[in-house]
């Protein structure tokens, strides 16, 4: 599951294709290739599959095709804000500020790796990939918030 403005999934992921009954994309996979003469070293590379997929609501909008303009939530509204300002409250719940979704461009739905339907070899790639995004992920949270704090201490 990623945030709210994910985009990576879509960014890795091509347009489904349907075959018969099976529906398949091509996904960019990261996997980490250890050096042959220091296996605790190594380079990530990009390798492309395809692989089976399946549509999923999208999980930014919750399938509604549209969420409000990250610029005006994104940083976590209050109960105050809305107190503060009632036509701004209004409008907000009047969807006044809602732009086609990012993530799924309005369509509702998103394709995802139909991990049931992945051979073990796959099923292995994957996971390392999932692995490698997850750390990545970490690695900017982190990075985010020493930023944040930074900023907090005037550095
Ligand atoms: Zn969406």
């Amino acid at each position: 599951m990623g945030s709210r403005y994910d985009h990576r999934y879509s960014e890795y992921n091509t347009h489904p294709v349907v075959d018969g009954t099976t529906m398949t994309m091509v996904v960019k996979l990261r996997v980490w290739m250890p050096l042959e003469d220091d296996p605790t070293n190594g380079d990530e590379v990009i390798t492309c599959k395809r692989l089976p997929c399946k549509y999923i609501t999208c999980y930014s909008c919750d399938g509604r095709g549209t969420h409000v303009n990250p610029d005006i939530d994104s940083h976590g509204l209050t109960e105050e804000d809305f107190e503060r300002d009632p036509q701004f409250r209004e409008d907000y719940f009047k969807g006044r500020y809602d732009v086609t979704c990012y993530n799924c461009a309005g369509k509702r739905v998103i394709p995802v790796i139909d991990k049931d339907r992945l051979s073990p070899e796959e099923a292995v790639l994957v996971s390392g990939h999932e692995k490698l995004e997850r750390e990545e992920a970490e690695y900017e949270a982190e990075y985010a918030a020493m930023v944040r704090s930074e900023r907090l201490f005037g550095c």
